[in-house]
């Protein structure tokens, strides 16, 4: 299921692509190479990756704050929720929408975490692998003789598919990300807040068919808030789509953590 704050943020991503598309296109016409001969480029006179990562940065930024705070929402009134049974959804789900009902405590901890996010290579990556796919589009231009017209179009299509493919993925990830580092902090802060108990996540996937195989494992699995979960292929996460995972484990990953309480007792009760 795709939330409304993912679809604004594939929305963004798609806009981001096409208006890319765009540069890159003007770029190319600027040189000269409009007509018949083959163009002269190399992908990186058409494309500055750091700039556009600044660009990607700046559109993303609101969304992935968004998706935190929703985390951190979700994750403190899953923990009161913990405690009290079945209390307060309505009041919670209010907060939710009109985006306050954060501790004052919490919200800088939040801001390290998207700078953080932000921080990341991945923002990076992303520039780089659509330089790569402008140079591949390059090479085939000078093999097959292609004129400017041509390869602009074929840009073009690049971006579109970019924007239809790429801008999905990248959103529904990095916001399922940024929800879930929300809960986690969330869970944190609360099991700073209640020395006496232990405040635990528990890897919750979406129970269907679509669920890999290495997270149908991991669903339920409880781990104190600040002890990473351990994949059955031994890598460490702190929650699900955490960045530090492979790109196989992380992908497309729709999983998400629930605070809770672990109490005396309990199997994984850490005391
Ligand atoms: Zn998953």
């Amino acid at each position: 299921m795709v939330t409304n704050p993912q679809k604004a943020f594939t929305a963004e991503l798609k806009r981001y692509f096409r208006n890319q598309g765009q540069r890159v296109v003007s770029k190319l016409s600027r040189a000269g190479s409009g007509e018949s001969h083959p163009p002269q480029l190399d992908a990186d006179s058409l494309i500055d990756v750091e700039s556009e990562t600044q660009l990607l940065r700046d559109g993303v930024r609101p969304h992935l704050a968004r998706a935190l705070a929703a985390g951190a929402v979700t994750g403190l009134a899953d923990v009161e929720k913990a405690f009290k049974p079945a209390k307060k959804s309505i009041e919670i789900v209010s907060r939710i929408l009109i985006g306050a009902g954060l501790p004052d405590e919490l919200r800088p901890q939040l801001m390290v975490a998207l700078t953080e996010i932000e921080a990341a290579q991945y923002w990076m990556q992303i520039g780089e692998s659509t330089r790569d796919s402008i140079a591949a589009l390059l090479d085939e231009a000078k093999e097959q003789g292609w004129d400017g017209l041509k390869l602009s179009a074929k840009i073009k299509g690049e971006f579109k598919a970019f924007a239809t493919d790429r801008a999905e993925m990248i959103a529904i990830t990095e916001s399922v990300a940024a929800t879930n580092n929300g809960a986690m902090r969330a869970a944190v802060y609360a099991q700073q807040k209640n020395p006496g108990s232990v405040i635990g996540k528990a890897w919750r996937t979406q129970g269907d068919e679509k669920v890999r195989e290495s997270h149908q494992k991991m669903d339920g699995v409880r781990v104190p808030a600040e002890t990473d979960f351990t994949l059955p292929n031994g890598e460490s996460a702190a929650y699900p789509v955490d960045i530090r995972l492979s790109a196989k484990d992380r992908c497309g990953c729709r999983c998400t953590i629930q605070a809770v309480v672990i109490k005396k007792g309990d199997d994984d009760y850490v005391g």
